[in-house]
């Protein structure tokens, strides 16, 4: 076996390979941005690889389906082979399926944006836990200390689902617990609004 991400980049362009997994180009090869909350298109795909002007994500045919799917490099080529048919791993063909009509790209869509919402707000939690923890043992609790006290855990247990967890765990995920995606959602925007109020305020 040849390097089958050497081989990939060479049998599939780029656009090809962004296309097929939903992907909506315009004509300057620009589009929104599955790696971030993306209004206009930030990211340029070229023919060997993409950029995001607006969060930086980058990385060639393999990386992009690594990051859209959340999978190893070597399990995102094994995807492309199976997907493309390019049978790079072993004899068996696997005719190319049209995510974009399948159930299953919904799927996949909703968990990479829910990857990006329990990262920032973890992320969130992490700083807030850092900047209010008290500095003496009278001090009253910063609410925003109270709230990554009582959110920690579990937000570090969807991510852990997000990232590492098998296509089982995933699936369960997307299936009942969509209202909790959306809730963290929701709170993550009403911290932007403040901020943009205070913004204004200033
Ligand atoms: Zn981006």
């Amino acid at each position: 076996m040849d390097n089958v991400f050497s081989e990939i980049k060479s049998s599939l362009p780029m656009p090809e390979v962004a296309r097929f997994y939903g992907l909506e180009m315009n004509r300057a090869g620009m589009a929104c941005c599955p790696f971030h909350d993306d209004k206009t298109p930030s990211p340029k795909v070229y023919d060997d690889h993409f950029y995001c002007f607006g969060c930086g994500a980058t990385g060639d045919q393999t990386g992009f389906v690594a990051k859209l799917f959340g999978l190893r490099q070597i399990d995102a080529a094994r995807k492309i082979s199976e997907d493309f048919g390019l049978r790079l791993f072993d004899r068996k063909y696997a005719a190319p399926i049209k995510i974009a009509t399948d159930p299953k790209f919904e799927m996949q869509n909703w968990l990479s944006e829910a990857r990006h919402i329990v990262n920032d707000y973890l992320a969130t939690l992490y700083k807030w836990h850092r900047d209010h923890a008290p500095k003496n043992p009278s001090e009253p609790l910063h609410p925003l200390f109270v709230e990554s006290l009582q959110k920690m855990d579990y937000i570090e247990y969807l991510q852990d689902i997000l990232t590492r967890g098998s296509e089982e765990d995933k699936r369960d995920l997307y299936e009942n617990n969509i209202a909790d995606i959306e809730k963290i959602r929701k709170r993550l925007d009403s911290l932007t609004e403040q901020q943009v109020t205070l913004r204004r305020a200033i």
